[in-house]
């Protein structure tokens, strides 16, 4: 078996397994999952709860609002889903991870997958972090009732890179963040819309034009918008030097 066919996996454990594969089950991750290009399994970390009530969280250490997830309860939970040689990253959930970026998915979506710790609550007992290797992800400056949504947004991304996801390879290649820029307009017909017109290079064939045109309007976007990106400055620098015409 090659590694391509060997399907990526994705195991999660969450307190609400229900939500798995939910939107990613129609379209074209819901397509590569039943062809096998991914498979995801979703696990109650509840099954490994303490006592008659499978209680998996306490109230914090020091006091304070609110209820932490047990860090006993959940490396059992772990332990049960992924052996110690269990090639796969193991993230958790949180918003005081690395904020989530496309360099990252490319390189999950290119590993043999991975397992995703849902938090809840307060959030994870801070021992586990640390006792069973969880890398903290973010996937933005605001805060989530629960990391489930966020999982499905990691997965996301990553699957539609896994081979034969998406149609064409070269949609993967040119868009936002690929080359540290924002992806340049998109149009479609009408040719005119309410007075709107595609811009003329569009519609010229002149395919070394249309090549520059975007890379540049990409870079308007970028220097505009999104100043942090690496990308950014090229806008800015080819100003300087004369912009190419166009
Ligand atoms: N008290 C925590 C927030 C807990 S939110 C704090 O202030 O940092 C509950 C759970 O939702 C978290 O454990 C995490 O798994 C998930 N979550 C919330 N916001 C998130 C974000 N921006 N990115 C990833 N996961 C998030």
């Amino acid at each position: 078996m090659t590694h391509t066919d060997t399907p990526w996996r994705a195991t999660i454990l969450t307190l609400y397994p229900e939500m798995f594969p939910g939107p990613l089950g129609i379209s074209l991750s819901g397509d590569a999952l039943t062809r096998g290009t991914w498979s995801l399994e979703a696990r109650n970390i509840r099954e490994h709860g303490l006592g008659r009530h499978r209680a998996v969280d306490d109230t914090p250490a020091g006091g304070g609002a609110g209820m932490v997830l047990r860090c006993d309860v959940l490396a059992a939970a772990i332990d049960a889903a992924s052996p110690p040689d269990d090639p796969r990253p193991r993230l958790l959930m949180s918003p005081r991870g690395r904020p989530l970026t496309q360099a990252r998915v490319r390189t999950l979506a290119e590993g043999p997958g991975a397992l995703i710790v849902c938090g809840r609550f307060e959030g994870v007992d801070e021992r586990v972090i640390a006792g069973r290797g969880l890398e903290e992800v973010s996937i933005g400056d605001y805060v989530l009732s629960g990391g489930e949504i966020a999982a499905l947004v990691v997965l996301d991304a990553c699957v539609r890179l896994l081979p034969g996801v998406m149609g064409k390879v070269q949609s993967g290649i040119e868009e936002s963040f690929e080359g540290g820029l924002l992806e340049y307009p998109h149009y479609t017909r009408p040719r005119d819309w309410e007075g709107r017109a595609i811009p003329d290079v569009l519609s010229g064939g002149n395919h070394a034009a249309i090549a520059r045109w975007r890379r540049e309007q990409a870079e308007r976007l970028t220097a505009e918008r999104r100043p942090d990106l690496d990308g950014a400055g090229q806008a800015a620098s080819r100003s300087i030097t004369g912009p190419s015409r166009s």
